[in-house]
């Protein structure tokens, strides 16, 4: 649910921004019957910082414009807590952490949060009663790198964008909107999508030999990886090695033009976590979220239905139906059957929807009781289309997405004359060079 006392610090904080006076503003910014506390962490969360104790509002603006160090924690919690909201002696917040990366330092007394276990799920957000917890900004250091422009700035939006930003928002006319805010371009990573589907297809090929054989997929969603990861390590041998979509257009961009940002734009509070990963890394410097664009758009009194239609990227309608649960399955069945329409033992799939179904599926997977060969997860009931950070309903978005995926000139990955466009600009010659393990194909591989 979106915290409105957040944003409208976050609103104001960006028009002081776009006025020139972010530092001189920002002691200045105020809420009735806010506590002082609370609105301090607000502020510097807006600011993309830790309130930390000791240093004033406007020190952290600087910095803000000065820098965004990525090895702080995605997340701030603002201020003492209160005991009241306690079950069984648990605080909310605490009971809610699918990850147990969240709790209470009694010396302290306060809550806290282990930056390297937390995935940005997002479910202690939500638990907190007293919207105590909320996800850093990464906003300020976006528009200094952009003012100073040192190097071409990119915007990745991720699949799920469609509807996300008014009816008849076209992909055309949101890059002409990215171009106004000063970003260099705007990419759509249902191209990488397409790109890690056809990686995907390949791995279930050489994973799923027999029946009883089964491949667990690592498009895309940060919290199934993260689930994987750290509670059910006996399964790893059969997730796929792949990188997340958002991770292959941070590569692939900064392979294509030396030295360029690339923030990702998405729904999602834990792709700002997947974005630190220490094997990932480097491939993206900034994460923002739809709303908070949203903000910085209406701040900056870009309209943009009424936008002149810049070109679109071609991504298929399997790269764009990414986005809503069962999208993923989709796309990677519909390429397997093109590129290797023989086989005997076709996908069938099978998909975790939420944080608990995904528990579900993979306490099945330990005991062996799937009956699919295909494993989806998605952190987010109705996938990235339900993610904590978008704009319109989860429902509408579904709709929005298919009606998009739809519209695509290419069926699947592989009809695709833009893939090869992409592929052959780091040096593939053929698409069916993404099949092969070497130096060519290693952009796309992460260590598990
Ligand atoms: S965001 Fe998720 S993983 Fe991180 S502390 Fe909150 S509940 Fe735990
Ligand atoms: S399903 Fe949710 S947590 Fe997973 S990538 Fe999408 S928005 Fe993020």
């Amino acid at each position: 649910m979106k915290n409105e006392s957040y944003f409208r610090i976050f609103r104001e904080a960006v028009r002081l921004q776009k006025e020139g006076r972010l530092i001189d503003g920002i002691e200045n910014i105020s809420i009735e019957d806010m506590d002082e506390g609370l609105l301090r962490g607000y502020i510097a969360s807006a600011l993309g910082q830790e309130p930390e104790e000791g240093i004033s509002l406007t020190e952290l603006a600087k910095k803000a414009l000065r820098e965004y160090e990525m090895n702080k924690p995605i997340l701030t919690v603002t201020g003492e807590c209160e005991d009241d909201c306690r079950e069984a002696g648990v605080h909310k917040c605490v009971k809610s952490c699918p990850f147990e990366s969240i709790f209470y330092d009694r010396k302290a007394s306060r809550i806290k949060i282990s930056k390297e276990d937390c995935t940005g799920c997002s479910e202690c957000i939500d638990a907190c009663h007293k919207k105590k917890i909320i996800d850093k900004i990464q906003y300020f250091p976006i528009a200094n790198i952009i003012r100073d422009h040192k190097a071409p700035v990119y915007a990745a939006i991720a699949p799920a964008f469609a509807g996300q930003f008014g009816e008849g928002i076209t992909a055309g006319k949101l890059r002409t909107a990215f171009k106004m805010l000063g970003f260099d371009d705007m990419v759509e990573v249902a191209i990488f999508a397409d790109i890690l589907s056809i990686r995907e297809a390949v791995e279930f090929d050489r994973l799923v030999k027999e029946v009883g054989d089964f491949m667990i997929t690592s498009c895309c969603c940060p919290i199934w990886m993260a689930m994987l990861k750290k509670h059910y390590r006996a399964l790893v041998e059969h997730v796929t090695p792949s990188v997340s979509p958002m991770i292959a257009a941070g590569r692939v961009l900064k392979k294509l033009v030396s030295e360029a940002k690339v923030v990702f734009i998405g729904p999602c509070v834990a792709k700002k976590a997947e974005a630190k990963e220490p094997d990932v890394a480097g491939a993206i410097d900034y994460v923002m979220t739809f709303d908070e664009l949203n903000e910085v758009f209406k701040v900056s009194e870009i309209n943009i239905s009424e936008l002149k239609e810049d070109i679109s990227d071609c991504s298929s309608k399997g790269g764009r139906i990414y986005a809503r649960t069962g999208g993923v399955s989709q796309c990677i069945e519909e390429t397997l059957e093109k590129i290797s329409p023989k086989r005997m033992i076709k996908l069938k799939a099978v998909q975790g929807n939420g944080v608990k179904e995904c528990k579900e599926l993979l306490d099945k997977a330990i005991k062996g009781e799937i009956d699919a060969n295909f494993l989806e997860g998605m952190g987010c009931i109705g996938g990235c289309v339900g993610g904590p950070k978008v704009v319109i309903d989860k429902e509408t978005g579904r709709v929005k997405v298919n009606e998009y995926g739809e519209q695509a000139e290419y069926k699947t990955p592989v009809d695709s004359l833009c893939v090869l466009k992409v592929l052959g600009g780091i040096g593939f010659e053929i698409i069916d060079e993404l099949k092969e393990e070497n130096e060519k194909t290693r952009i796309f591989r992460r260590k598990l």
